[in-house]
């Protein structure tokens, strides 16, 4: 059995992008509307030879519940299906309200969370990442899911806590 890395956040964040590197096909769709995406949301990846399987829950949703209903629910399925919890974030947005609902979901598990912080596609956005701190989920990685910066960063953290 592979361990379960399940990514969470709010809508555009970067997190079926994310998910498409990581397991390295483009078969997700990425759209640029938030909350409109109709991804692929499991699959698997390969770290430096560990294997593990992945969940995009942000591609789970359920019914016409609201959108923070929504985000809530994924980030309990991440809970209980999850071995490591990446919690995706973005430098361009700041910590948003939504972005702490998730965060105040999260406080409640006792396993490992990364916290990511994506669209830092280049040093002017490097400062953006220090905000993140706050959350108290420890230190964030920067990423650039369209340029595959921080991927190195992100996965060797993964495979570490898994
Ligand atoms: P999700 O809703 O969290 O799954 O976010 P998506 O992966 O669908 O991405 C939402 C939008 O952000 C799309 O237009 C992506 O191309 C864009 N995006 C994702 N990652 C990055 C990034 O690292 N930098 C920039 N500039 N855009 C990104
Ligand atoms: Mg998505």
């Amino acid at each position: 059995v592979l361990p379960v890395v399940a990514i969470v956040g709010r809508p555009n964040v970067g997190k079926s992008t994310i998910f498409n590197r990581i397991v390295g096909s483009r078969v997700s769709i990425v759209e640029d509307e938030p909350g409109i995406t109709r991804d692929r949301i499991y699959s698997s990846g390969e770290w430096l030879t560990r294997k593990f399987n992945v969940i995009d829950t942000g591609g789970i949703e359920i019914g016409d519940e609201p959108f923070v209903r929504q985000i809530k629910h994924q980030a309990e399925i991440a809970m209980d299906e999850a071995d490591v919890i990446v919690f995706v974030t973005n430098a361009r947005d700041g910590i948003t309200q939504a972005d702490q609902e998730v965060a105040n979901m999260l406080y409640k598990t006792n396993k490992p969370v990364i916290l990511v912080v994506n669209k830092v596609d280049d040093v002017n956005f490097r400062d953006q990442i220090y905000e993140f701190y706050s959350l108290g989920l420890g230190d964030p990685i920067a990423t650039s899911a369209v340029h595959g910066i921080g991927f190195g960063d992100m996965l060797d953290q993964i495979v570490l806590q898994m």
